[in-house]
């Protein structure tokens, strides 16, 4: 592993910088758990301009819209985004939708829909959990039933994050309910304007509001069908392990451990001496300095096995359960350090950090989100270790 990155990306990077400098003042940075109309419109404002640049999909290739570069590219640039706590806009489409139909998309499908997400012009959501369904992925029961140039979709998709912006879902259908069921599944890419498409509101713990999604004979023509008819779960499940760096996601948690850092050696919220005058805080702090550093090389690692050729796996899964649980771990410490003041919501005007501690506290109690830490758990074992299923 090279822990160096090349000048060009160094330059990259420091390129970058002046953009996030420049463009996202601290009034317009997210705060943890909480994310309002305003600022995930100033996120696609800002893609939009690094699009401009060609940086959004920094390392797609250019013919579908990308910059030319790699996955150590797109590492920096998830990662910065994340520390500038950019609002979140476009990462489906960018992480998984795009790379699936690069693989397994028809040529029109690549013309038609790659260049808008690299573009920054659309947002994506990802039909994939349905209410009887979640872990056990494969026993999906929403239904696509042919019928002469179009598929009929009937049934519901549920935890939709991001549905009451996104301009389409990607989503895994039922085709054959004969076949077993891993292999009776396709996939799609539905306009969420088509008729028939409604949605429920569905509130996140982490302020964000998801919805139901409902599916009534809606007809999708045969277009839509991204790869083989029946091979979609092979193909999605592929595709989902190409962008796993979970750089953004780090980036954005250590962002506010190290301004918590920096906030204990002031005054504390109460006008005593520093929190970091006490040796328990220090100590804690250096611990939780360790894990995020670990967590840090873990995603680094994805980034870097992805820029070689190799596709992780297990070892998407060891940065991502890692990195639940050390987030779960700084929530956690900085709660207790803090006392009462770490419960305050952002808008008190005691309230630390804007707000971000009572915040991350809230988004790290969800262990679910992209699979849950017991499914991680499994993956590490079965794959990453060899174990029987
Ligand atoms: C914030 C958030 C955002 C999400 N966004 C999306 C989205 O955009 N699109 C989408 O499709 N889905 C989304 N999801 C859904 C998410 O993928 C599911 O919550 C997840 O797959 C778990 O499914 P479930 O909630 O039905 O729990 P279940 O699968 O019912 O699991 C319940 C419990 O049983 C455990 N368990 C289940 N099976 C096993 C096993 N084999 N071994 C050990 N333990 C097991 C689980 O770990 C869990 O603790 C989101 C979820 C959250 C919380």
């Amino acid at each position: 592993m090279d822990f160096e990155f090349t000048p060009e990306q160094s330059q990259f990077r420091e390129e970058l910088r002046d953009f996030l400098r420049a463009e996202v003042p601290l009034e317009k940075q997210e705060v943890f758990g909480l994310l309002t109309e305003e600022q995930y419109q100033f996120g696609r404002e800002i893609n939009r301009k690094l699009a401009a640049r060609n940086w959004l999909a920094v390392g797609w290739p250019e013919e579908h819209g990308g910059g030319g570069k790699g996955p150590i590219e797109q590492g920096i640039l998830a990662e910065d985004l994340g520390y500038w706590r950019v609002p979140k806009s476009g990462s489906i489409g960018l992480g998984i939708v795009g790379p699936a139909i690069m693989v397994f998309g028809a040529q029109d499908q690549k013309e038609r829909f790659l260049r808008p997400i690299a573009k920054g012009e659309v947002e994506y959501c990802q039909g994939f959990s349905e209410p009887n369904v979640g872990s056990d992925l494969a026993s999906l029961e929403l239904r696509a039933e042919r019928d002469g140039d179009e598929y009929v979709l009937n049934g519901s998709k549920m935890f939709t994050s991001y549905a009451y912006h996104a301009d389409y879902m990607y989503l895994l259908a039922r085709t054959d309910p004969q076949a077993q069921k891993h292999r009776g599944i396709s996939l799609f890419i539905a306009d969420m304007k088509t008729p028939g498409i409604s949605l429920r509101p569905l509130p996140y713990i982490n302020g964000e509001m998801a919805a139901q999604t409902f599916f009534d004979n809606v007809r999708l023509p045969i277009s839509c069908l991204i790869g083989e008819e029946n091979r979609g779960w092979y193909h999605a499940m592929t595709t989902l392990d190409y962008e796993r760096s979970g750089l953004g996601r780090y980036a954005s948690v250590r962002r506010v451990f190290d301004d918590f850092a920096e906030f204990c050696q002031g005054p504390s919220p109460d006008g005593g001496r520093p929190l970091a005058g006490h040796p328990l805080v220090q100590r804690q702090l250096a611990q939780r300095r360790l894990g995020m550093e670990t967590w840090k090389l873990l995603c680094w690692n994805v980034a870097w096995m992805q820029s070689s050729g190799a596709v992780p796996n297990a070892e998407a899964s060891v940065a991502f359960l890692y990195g639940s649980e050390e987030r779960l771990r700084f929530a956690e410490m900085a709660m207790e350090v803090l006392g009462p003041y770490a419960t305050l919501r952002h808008g008190s005007p005691a309230a630390p950090l804007l707000g971000n501690i009572e915040g991350i506290h809230r988004e790290a109690m969800h262990l679910h989100g992209a699979g849950t830490n017991e499914i991680h758990r499994n993956i590490i074992a079965q794959r990453g270790l060899g174990m029987p299923r």
